[in-house]
């Protein structure tokens, strides 16, 4: 893959009339080695973030050792990438044939469930393995996330003593897992589902070896500016460890956007200009699926030198035929932006390049890398403690 400085050189170099996504495996690995180093557990990747093979070589060579997989397909390429990585089969309803696939050919142990029927499924497509570690997923709240993950998975804790006290007849090591909502902008999201946690093991009175917390943890964009990271892990800590819990028990994580969301941009080119509104070449087909259907804000820069400022409010179209190709923003852009000139998108590491389809023949087919940073990071050192500006919580 050829390597560019950063996205105006790509734009001066090939002038690209296709979207074309731009990775920075520095950025990537920067991430992975803060979590591996300050996650005070184990640090898994969930893969379906952003399933890019190169990604997961970064991540592993970083000292990300574990994978939360959700798919037999995500199973088969983590696996056929790095052969000794361990993978967790974290989505609470499969089918039984990717179990048995799972189990038997790719070595994988641990699986989560929400449900009786579930737990059944695992005991039979493993033949009644004893060597399994089996999460419960139990359902909390996602009030302090941009996107809820409050209503599809997760055991009632009303309901989770009988499911945890079945689940320890068939496993070696017990677990509890939850799942915050994504892009979680406080601990205290962590601290609340953990007192679930607390209160389900004391109901069921079951021995718990592993508590996994899941992903959520936020990565920066435009008025989404979350607590330090460091927080997160400090108040996660504490927690798990006043939990009544085995004296052995493991902490697990399972982020997604935030080991990723860094890793990707993307240039895109205004193709026409209608008042406020940019029609673009990719969009909610594309790598833009979040800024159209939950009005994500992206951060944006023109490309062009000549642009001058102010800024002004815009929305942009996708290059679909479809009137839901359409993102709000509002993005903020030189007010003399026009057809014919180039925008780099960023932040679209998580969630961004993953979602792509190739919808009315559309979409990025042409990736870079480049070497400049990306346009935030939770990871340099450099941030402003957001803390000590009004305009995040924090509940400490
Ligand atoms: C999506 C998902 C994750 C990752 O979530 P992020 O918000 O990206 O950190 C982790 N675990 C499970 C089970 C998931 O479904």
């Amino acid at each position: 893959m050829h390597i560019y400085p950063d996205a105006k050189a790509v734009v001066g170099a090939i002038a690209p009339d296709e979207a074309v996504i731009l990775n920075r495996p520095h950025a990537a690995a920067r991430a992975a080695r803060f979590f591996a180093e300050k996650f005070p557990g184990t640090a898994m990747y969930a893969v379906k973030a952003n399933p890019s093979p190169d990604l997961v070589r970064i991540l592993w060579d970083q000292g990300i050792t574990h994978y939360d997989v959700a798919s037999i397909a995500e199973v088969r390429m983590v696996r056929e990438v790095l052969p000794h990585a361990k993978l967790c089969f974290m989505h609470p309803v499969k089918t039984k044939s990717a179990i048995r696939e799972a189990y038997f050919t790719h070595g994988v142990r641990t699986f989560s469930l929400d449900a009786i029927e579930e737990l059944e499924k695992i005991v039979e497509a493993t033949d009644a393995a004893q060597d399994l570690q089996l999460l419960v997923r139990l359902r909390v709240s996602s009030e302090h996330s941009e996107l809820s993950l409050a209503a599809k998975f997760g055991v009632d804790l009303a309901d989770a003593k009988p499911l945890l006290q079945a689940t320890r007849q068939h496993c070696d090591a017990l677990g509890i897992c939850f799942h915050v909502g994504s892009q979680a902008m406080t601990p205290f999201a962590y601290l609340q589902a953990l007192e679930r946690v607390r209160a389900a093991i004391a109901e069921a009175a079951v021995t718990v070896d592993i508590v996994d917390v899941g992903g959520g943890f936020p990565s920066i964009y435009p008025d989404l500016d979350p607590a330090p990271m460091e927080d997160y892990f400090a108040q996660i800590h504490r927690h798990f460890e006043s939990l009544p819990i085995s004296y052995s028990a493991e902490l697990w994580g399972e982020p997604g956007r935030a080991l990723c969301a860094e890793y990707s941009s993307l240039i895109v080119k205004v193709e026409k200009r209608r008042g406020n509104e940019l029609y673009i070449n990719d969009g909610a087909y594309g790598a833009l699926f979040d800024a159209a259907h939950v009005d994500w804000r992206f951060p944006v820069v023109a490309l062009e030198d000549d642009l001058i400022q102010p800024l002004a409010e815009f929305s942009f179209y996708g290059p679909t035929c479809d009137d839901a190709d359409y993102m709000k923003g509002p993005f903020l852009l030189p007010e003399d932006i026009q057809a014919g000139d180039y925008i780099e998108i960023g932040m679209l590491g998580a969630y961004g390049a993953a979602m792509q389809t190739r919808f009315n023949g559309f979409g990025a087919t042409l990736g870079f890398i480049v070497e400049d940073e990306p346009m935030a990071s939770l990871y340099r050192g450099d941030r402003p403690d957001p803390r000590e500006s009004d305009n995040v919580v924090s509940l400490r």
